[in-house]
C-alpha cells in the first residue's frame, strides 16, 4: 500500500443475523445470546486451547505445523466430540462464517484453518479492520500499471495444447498464440477442462478439487435495502454483513454484505451499497446492478491436508504452472501469493522490501513448492 501511496481508511466486520424472528449480532444483547452463553464461553475456551497448538502453524517452520493435530480432523468432528448444539452452530458459529467462506460446507474445514480466522474475528464482538479507496481493483491497476498493454481481458481460454517447446493457447475464437509457459490462474474443475492430454496425476488433482457451486453461489449487486430488515441491530446503518435464516433447513442463509459500512469510501453513494449472495428476498429489478454466478472451494481436510502438497510434483512439468485458492489459501491475498511464488519459481525477482511479508512470502512457498521452492 505504501509503496503505491494508496492511504488505509478504517473499518469493522460487523454482522447480525435474524433466526427465525430472533436476532444474534455483534456487540448486542439478545435472546440468542443470552440462551446460549454458557456455550459461547466454552467455545472461547476451546479457541483458546486450539490458539496454542496454532503457535506450530504461526512459527512458519513446516515441519512444526504438521505436528499440529488439528490439521488432520475437521471442524465439525470438534464441535459433534465437544457436543455443541445446532442453535449454536447455525444461529452465531455458521452464519459467521459463511460470510467468510460462502460455501456451505464450512464445518468441513481442518480445524487449525478454522480457528485461524478466528484469531482474527471473534463471535461476540465486531472486528477493527482496514480497507482503502476503490478496494481491490485498485492495488491491481497500480501492480500492473507498468504491463497493462499486456494483460487480454474477455477472451476466454477454450483450449491448452503442449508441445515439446511451447505452449499453445487457444482463444473461444479458435485464435491461437504459442508462448513458453503457461500459469493457470483459474479455478482447478477450469483447467481441467482447458487442459488437452492432462497426465494422470494432473487429472487426479485437478478433479480431486471440492467446489461449492449449489446453494451459496449466486449474488445481485443491488441498492434495495428491503432485504434488510428495520430492527434494533439496524444492518443498513451500523453492520457490514447481514445473515437471514429462511425455510427448513437450519443453514439455509441468505446474506447481505452492506457495502457502504464495509467499505466506507462506497457511502458517497446517495444509495445503499449492497451485494446480496443466495438471494431468496424480492430484490427490485429497476434496483439491480449486476447478476453473478460463482464457484467458492471447499477446503477441507484432505485438501489442505494432503492435495495442497500433492501439487509440487504437477509443477513445472511440460511447461505447466498452477496458482490460485486451490494450490494454497482461499483468500485474495493468499491467491495473490501464490501466483507470485509461481512468477518467482519462474525466474521474476520478489517485488516487496517488507521483511515479515517476506517470511510469510518464503512460508507460502515452500508450502507449494517444497525445497524446490526458490526463496525470496
Ligand atoms: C463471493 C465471494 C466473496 C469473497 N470475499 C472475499 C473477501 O472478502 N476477502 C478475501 O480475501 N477473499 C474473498 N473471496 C475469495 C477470493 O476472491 C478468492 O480466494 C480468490 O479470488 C481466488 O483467486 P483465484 O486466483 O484462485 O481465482 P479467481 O479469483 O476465481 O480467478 C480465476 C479467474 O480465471 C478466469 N477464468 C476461468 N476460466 C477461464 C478461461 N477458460 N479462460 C480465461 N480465464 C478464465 C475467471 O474469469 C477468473 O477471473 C471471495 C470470493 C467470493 C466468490
Amino acid at each position: 500500500m505504501e509503496k503505491h501511496s494508496i492511504e488505509l481508511v478504517d473499518t469493522r466486520f460487523s454482522y447480525s443475523v435474524r433466526y427465525r424472528g430472533e436476532i444474534y449480532a455483534h456487540n448486542f444483547d439478545s435472546d440468542i445470546r443470552r440462551n446460549l452463553q454458557p456455550e459461547i464461553e466454552r467455545f472461547q475456551k476451546l479457541l483458546k486451547l486450539l490458539k496454542w497448538f496454532g503457535r506450530l502453524t504461526r512459527s512458519r517452520s513446516r515441519l512444526l505445523n504438521s505436528l499440529n493435530p488439528f490439521n488432520y480432523v475437521s471442524m465439525g468432528f470438534v464441535l459433534n466430540l465437544g457436543r455443541f448444539s445446532g442453535d449454536f452452530r447455525y444461529k452465531i458459529l455458521k452464519p459467521m462464517f459463511v460470510n467468510f467462506l460462502m460455501a456451505t460446507n464450512v464445518f468441513d474445514m481442518p480445524v487449525s484453518l478454522f480457528s485461524r480466522y478466528l484469531e482474527f474475528f471473534d463471535i461476540e464482538s465486531a472486528t477493527p479492520m482496514q480497507t482503502w479507496e476503490r478496494g481491490t481493483r485498485r492495488i491491481y491497476e497500480e501492480l500492473s500499471a507498468s504491463f497493462k498493454d499486456k494483460i487480454y481481458l474477455d477472451r476466454p481460454v477454450r483450449r491448452v495444447y503442449r508441445r515439446p517447446s511451447e505452449v499453445v493457447v487457444e482463444d473461444e475464437n479458435g485464435k491461437t498464440e504459442t508462448f513458453d509457459d503457461i500459469v493457470f490462474a483459474c479455478n482447478a474443475n477450469q483447467t481441467l477442462m482447458i487442459l488437452d492430454k492432462p497426465t494422470l496425476l494432473e487429472s487426479y488433482l485437478l478433479s480431486s478439487i471440492r467446489y461449492e457451486s449449489e446453494l451459496h453461489n449466486h449474488t445481485i449487486v443491488h441498492s434495495d435495502a428491503s432485504v434488510l430488515p428495520e430492527n434494533d441491530v439496524e444492518p443498513l446503518a451500523t453492520r457490514s454483513n447481514h445473515v437471514e435464516q429462511y425455510g427448513v433447513r437450519p443453514d439455509n442463509y441468505e446474506i447481505t454484505y452492506i457495502m457502504h459500512n464495509q467499505q466506507p469510501w462506497a457511502n458517497r453513494s446517495d444509495k445503499p451499497c449492497l451485494v446480496t449472495y443466495n438471494p431468496i428476498s424480492h430484490i427490485s429489478e429497476e434496483k439491480i446492478i449486476k447478476k453473478w454466478w460463482f464457484q467458492h472451494i471447499v477446503h477441507d481436510v484432505f485438501h489442505v491436508s494432503f492435495l495442497i502438497h500433492m501439487f509440487r510434483f504437477v509443477q513445472g512439468n511440460q511447461r505447466t504452472w498452477h496458482c490460485g485458492a486451490h494450490t494454497l489459501i482461499n483468500s485474495q491475498e493468499t491467491c495473490f501469493v501464490s501466483g507470485l511464488a509461481t512468477a518467482r519459481q519462474l525466474g521474476s525477482e520478489y517485488p516487496f522490501q517488507d521483511p515479515e511479508t517476506r517470511k510469510w512470502f518464503n512460508y507460502y512457498g515452500r508450502m507449494m513448492y517444497g525445497w524446490r521452492f526458490k526463496k525470496a
